[in-house]
């Protein structure tokens, strides 16, 4: 498969590794949104979160949990993001499921989520219950 995620957990890409074990693979994203901003991605090829099976989607919390600390703690950062875009239409640009952790700074003035939505009249009770009927 022409996946650029597969070919990095295989090694057949050069990476900046992080951390790896039997589910995920870590790496320092090549373009970062703060420096020490890292990826975290199933080995096995998944496309978003919705298609990984638990036994994946545990393993892969976990090491997001466990990098998130060492960029945390490296970084000296204030606080972090940790960021998903799954599908095209959420920015998804590589189709390899992956989580982002990036370090923030007090004042670094990086918008990552702008609220820019209201509920209208009876909105807001509607989502929860067609929601809620779908979990
Ligand atoms: P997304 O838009 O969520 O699919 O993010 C894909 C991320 O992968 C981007 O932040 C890219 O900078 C990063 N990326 C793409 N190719 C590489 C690579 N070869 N090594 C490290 N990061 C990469």
């Amino acid at each position: 498969m022409d996946c650029i995620f597969c070919k990095i957990v295989n090694g057949e890409i050069p990476s900046a590794k992080l951390f790896e074990n039997a589910y995920c693979f870590s790496f320092l994203d090549i373009n970062p949104a703060a420096k020490g901003h890292a990826l975290v991605v199933p080995k096995e090829h998944f496309e978003t979160l919705l298609d990984l099976n638990d036994e994946n989607a545990i393993g892969l919390i976990k090491a997001v949990k466990r990098v998130a600390k060492g960029v945390v703690l490296a970084t000296k950062a204030d606080g972090y993001n940790i960021i998903m875009n799954n599908r095209k239409a959420a920015g998804q640009e590589v189709m390899h499921a992956h989580f982002h952790i990036i370090p923030r700074f007090e004042n670094d003035a990086l918008r990552i989520s702008p609220s820019t939505k209201k509920y209208g009249d009876n909105e807001l009770q509607e989502y929860k219950e067609k929601i809620m009927k779908n979990v």
